[in-house]
């Protein structure tokens, strides 16, 4: 008998596994691993799959870093004895774990595919079971006996894109994420079509790392007109302060106020890095276009280009969590590591 690929099921919480509460009709986390026994099409599948759940499952709205390492640990504890994994995970603030772990886990050489539904995996018109089937079926991919995909991915309404390059962008839709700046890796129609030629390609001679450490104290400031002089003090003037993500206007263009430019200058000046990200949801930042962010290049702040804000901070979260030089920390943040920037 040949062997067939092993799939290890990470369930951390999200719609996918609630149920409505009769009482206040809200809806609550529900034991995963009975509910997985309504969906007997997992059987069907051509994959061995075990499941593991959090202790506690959670709305991802209360995600933490602390998570992220235990999200991390389930994987490194299993990475040799599964050929895939795929994280089920709320919808909210998927893009931001699944970044952080396409940073976390250093030299991967299988998939860990991320999803949810916007929909409870019981509901009539459930998202649920495409999303959890296709995900399983994609993690068991494989070519001359190795798995076809080796990033960390998210898998949502048919298309499964390179996580860090994520954004959730509807709060309704089934089609709830985007990645506007690089094309899905995989289509699922009749077919399911790999886009060979977008694939991470993993230098499969390196040993994987699985790194736990993210540093706290990163602040993330939206620009807006009006913003006023003592905010951006108090903000920046923040005594813990370790890492500054800037989401700017356009192609990374910010007020010329003096004051603004002073106070961010003296941030630059205490080794503490600030990173430019574009407000908008597709394109790069690129400064030095126009005279608003002219400025900005002079002093040392670092482009985010083409990243998404969840991958700028989560970035920031992992090189600060590891000891890299100020004068290389530029260099280093502007080189994609995990494919999260063009
Ligand atoms: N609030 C939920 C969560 O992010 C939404 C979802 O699962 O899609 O956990």
């Amino acid at each position: 008998m040949t062997e067939v690929p092993k799939i290890l099921l990470i369930y951390t919480g999200g719609t996918i596994g609630m149920i409505k509460d009769f009482e206040t009709g809200a809806l609550r986390n529900f034991n995963f691993g009975e509910l997985l026994q309504h969906i007997p099409e997992l059987k069907l599948l051509d994959c061995e799959i075990d499941t593991t759940s959090f202790e506690t499952p959670i709305d991802s709205s209360n995600m933490n870093p602390a998570y992220w390492a235990q999200i991390v640990l389930l994987i490194e504890e299993n990475y040799t004895d599964f050929d895939g994994f795929v994280v089920l995970h709320g919808s909210d603030t998927m893009s931001y774990t699944a970044s952080a772990l396409s940073f976390m886990l250093e030299n991967l050489s299988k998939p860990v595919i991320f999803t949810g539904s916007q929909l409870p995996i019981g509901d009539l018109r459930t998202d649920a079971k495409e999303n959890l089937i296709t995900s399983i079926q994609i993690a068991a991919l494989q070519e001359k006996g190795r798995s076809k995909i080796t990033e960390v991915c998210l898998y949502f309404e048919y298309k499964l894109y390179r996580a860090n390059r994520t954004t959730k962008i509807n709060a309704e839709h089934f089609e709830a994420f985007a990645s506007l700046n690089y094309p899905a890796l995989v289509e699922s129609g009749v077919h399911l079509q790999v886009n060979t030629s977008a694939l991470y390609v993993p230098n499969r001679r390196k040993k994987f790392i699985a790194h736990t450490t993210m540093s706290n104290g990163i602040v993330l400031l939206k620009m807006f007109p009006g913003i006023d002089q003592s905010t951006i003090e108090h903000i920046l003037g923040y005594k813990n302060l370790k890492g500054l993500i800037l989401e700017t206007y356009g192609s990374g263009n910010t007020t010329t106020e003096p004051w603004f430019t002073t106070a961010l200058k003296e941030v630059i000046k205490k080794g503490i890095p600030v990173v430019n990200v574009t407000q908008c949801s597709g394109g790069s930042v690129a400064m030095g276009i126009y005279e608003t962010s002219t400025a900005l290049k002079k002093m040392g702040v670092i482009s985010g280009k083409d990243c998404t804000t969840e991958a700028a901070l989560t970035k920031l979260m992992y090189l600060l969590g590891r000891e890299i030089s100020t004068s290389s920390f530029k260099t280093l943040f502007e080189t994609s590591l995990r494919g999260e920037l063009s």
